[in-house]
């Protein structure tokens, strides 16, 4: 069984927002796909060849998934769900493709072993991870001494749960180390909206 490697996860969501020059939040995701060349279409978008697959995501309530095929890197996602949902879905998808998860398993497990469910698992906690981190960053909120979720949800423009996450893990220690050694937030002059300033 592979455990989630989130620590990988989360500081390669905070290197992104370090390559992009990332100073204001909301961060969109779209922005994100942009700069890395990722292909963004909704589940009706989705190329013809697709289709029966697509439909069955759809009626199995996944909101999102993603592939490469030779240089392209696609996602798709389900434009129907709350606008929140639907960027941390394409966050999530981001995730995946940045922690190279459509590479062969650690252990090369063949396609028909039952491992495959851990491994599966294990790669959907670290794409939540990344997307976490990517547009709700902990190490901000730590930072902004923001204590309550409303203000989450607004600043980020992120779901109630993505948001109350957020700030429990922002209270962890550990997070200290990024405050100080991550170059996103050592030199940080990231802007947040004040929380009255919500809209
Ligand atoms: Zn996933």
């Amino acid at each position: 069984m592979t455990a989630p490697n989130k620590l990988r996860a989360r500081t390669a969501a905070y290197d992104l927002l370090d390559e992009l020059e990332i100073r204001n939040f909301p961060i969109s995701p779209f922005y994100v796909c942009d700069y890395l060349g990722i292909q963004c279409h909704t589940y009706a978008e989705a190329p013809q060849f697709l289709w029966p697959n697509v439909n069955t995501l759809k009626s199995k309530h996944i909101d999102g998934f993603c592939y490469r095929r030779g240089v392209e890197s696609v996602i798709l996602y389900d434009d129907s769900q709350s606008h929140s949902r639907i960027r941390f879905t394409v966050a999530h998808e981001i995730g995946h493709l940045i922690l190279r998860h459509h590479i062969a398993p650690p252990d090369d497990l063949p396609a028909d072993d039952p491992r495959w469910a851990f491994h599966k698992d294990y790669k959907e906690s670290e794409a939540d991870t990344f997307a976490g981190a990517l547009i709700r960053p902990a190490v901000l909120i730590r930072m902004h001494s923001i204590n309550d979720t409303e203000s989450i949800v607004n600043g980020f423009d992120v779901s109630w749960e993505c948001a109350s996450v957020g700030l429990s893990i922002s209270k962890k220690f550990s997070y200290n180390w990024y405050l100080s050694q991550h170059p996103f937030f050592r030199d940080c002059n990231v802007r947040m909206p004040a929380p009255n300033e919500s809209a």
